[in-house]
């Protein structure tokens, strides 16, 4: 029996397909993100690490699709309107741009976080064991851009004022 021989299982499959057009959605905002720093070199490599770690992502849904039957050729990312991208764009216009795309980032990273727990909770009920290792893979790398992020507001903060003062670039 396929699995999208039930209504759940086609909706996971819909599920992953989503989790793949999320990344490609993840790899444009990050990959703007990264060519216009210039004064945050710890969060440009992060993003650069974060940046590869979702090709892996996007390798492994690939795999989990292909496993289903799912030609890999036909996985299209629907163009999607979340929100990070359009954020990532309004925000090059801002003073402030660093600080409105760390808190972009912080929540891009909790939307991934809800996606893979459901993926997870729907591979575990459409009997799609061999798909959870790889799904926690993302989740763990997700969970740990998320804690790095974090760490990063306050002192991200107050290097964006003391340039500031400095006259420096502060925004990017
Ligand atoms: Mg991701
Ligand atoms: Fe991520």
């Amino acid at each position: 029996m396929a699995i999208n021989d039930t209504e759940s299982g086609s909706l996971y499959l819909t599920g992953l397909r989503n989790a793949h057009a999320l990344e490609g959605e993840a790899l444009q905002i990050m990959g703007r993100q990264v060519e216009r720093l210039t004064s945050y070199p710890e969060l440009e490599a992060r993003l650069r690490q974060h940046i590869d770690e979702t090709k892996g992502q996007q390798q492994r849904l690939v795999k989990i699709l292909e496993s289903h039957g799912t030609d890999s050729s036909a996985i299209k990312d629907a163009v999607q309107a979340v929100m990070g991208n359009m954020a990532a764009i309004g925000h090059s216009m801002a003073g402030d741009e660093i600080l409105k795309n760390s808190f972009a980032n912080y929540a891009f990273e909790s939307f991934e976080i809800a996606a893979y727990k459901s993926l997870i909770t729907m591979a575990e009920r459409v009997g799609d064991h061999a798909a959870i290792d790889a799904l926690r893979q993302n989740l763990d790398e997700e969970v740990a851009m998320q804690e790095w992020l974090e760490t990063q507001i306050e002192p991200t903060t107050l290097r964006f004022l003391s340039l500031a003062d400095q006259g420096q670039q502060a925004k990017i």
